[in-house]
């Protein structure tokens, strides 16, 4: 067994076009199950497996800020945003990997639905060379994977979540976590048509929606 050092690193990518509690609740549920003192949102710049955010990546990122101001273990980090071109999670793990030296466990987390498209991602099979994948499971999101995807799956798989603190990369753990029925699809439509979406993002968020005008809400 490789020898580890250090809590693991943990990250959850997204688009995050807006922050909401579907995002806050499941990060916050991977804090407590993995017993982590931190997760880092990543807001990807130029998404490349799907279309484009409808707010830049600076405003995005202002969003985030202001969702996870008062949420302990939450933080925002900003680094696919510095880089030129599409947000490859492929760069930002290995930039990550660099930063934090090879025996540190670093856990790259996504939901069932992102992983599912894991084979269009760029180099995906190199993933795990660099951190371990949390897939977050809600109710609702068991369509089947590929066979190729689940054949790559089956030996990666971690036996208990205490495994992902024995090694810094390598493997696939499942976490279930509480279905919230938001997304940010929603919520850009609700705003675009004049009606609210209060409740389903932090109350933070409202000031500066309201300053720029974002997504349709009425400029002050
Ligand atoms: P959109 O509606 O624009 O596709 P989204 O709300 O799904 O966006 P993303 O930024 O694409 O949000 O999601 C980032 C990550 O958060 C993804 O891995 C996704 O699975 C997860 N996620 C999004 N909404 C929820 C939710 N309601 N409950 C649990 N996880 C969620």
């Amino acid at each position: 067994m490789t020898s580890t050092r250090g809590a693991p690193v943990a990250l959850l990518g997204g688009t995050f076009d807006p922050v909401h509690y579907g995002h806050l609740r499941p990060a916050i549920e991977l804090l407590e199950a993995l017993n982590l003192s931190e997760i880092r949102l990543v807001p990807g710049r130029i998404p490349p497996h799907r279309a484009q955010p409808r707010q830049s990546a600076v405003n995005r990122c202002r969003l985030l800020h202001a969702a996870v101001a008062d949420v302990p273990g939450l933080v925002v980090d900003e680094r696919e945003l510095q880089r030129e071109g599409p947000s490859y999670t492929l760069e930002t793990l290995r930039d990550l990997r660099a930063e934090i030296g090879p025996q540190r466990p670093l856990c790259f987390a996504m939901g069932r639905d992102a992983f599912r498209g894991l084979e269009s991602w760029h180099r995906w099979g190199e993933l795990v060379d660099y951190a371990h994948l949390i897939v977050t499971t809600r109710g609702g999101d068991d369509a089947p994977l590929s066979a190729n995807l689940q054949d790559w799956l089956t030996p990666r798989i971690a036996p208990d979540a205490a495994a992902l603190r024995h090694t810094p990369a390598g493997a696939v753990w499942f976490q279930p976590v509480s279905a919230l029925a938001i997304s940010a699809t929603g919520i850009r439509r609700l705003l675009a048509q004049g009606r609210s979406a209060r409740g389903l993002m932090p109350e933070g968020v409202w000031p500066m929606l309201a300053e720029a005008g974002l997504y349709g809400y009425p400029q002050v």
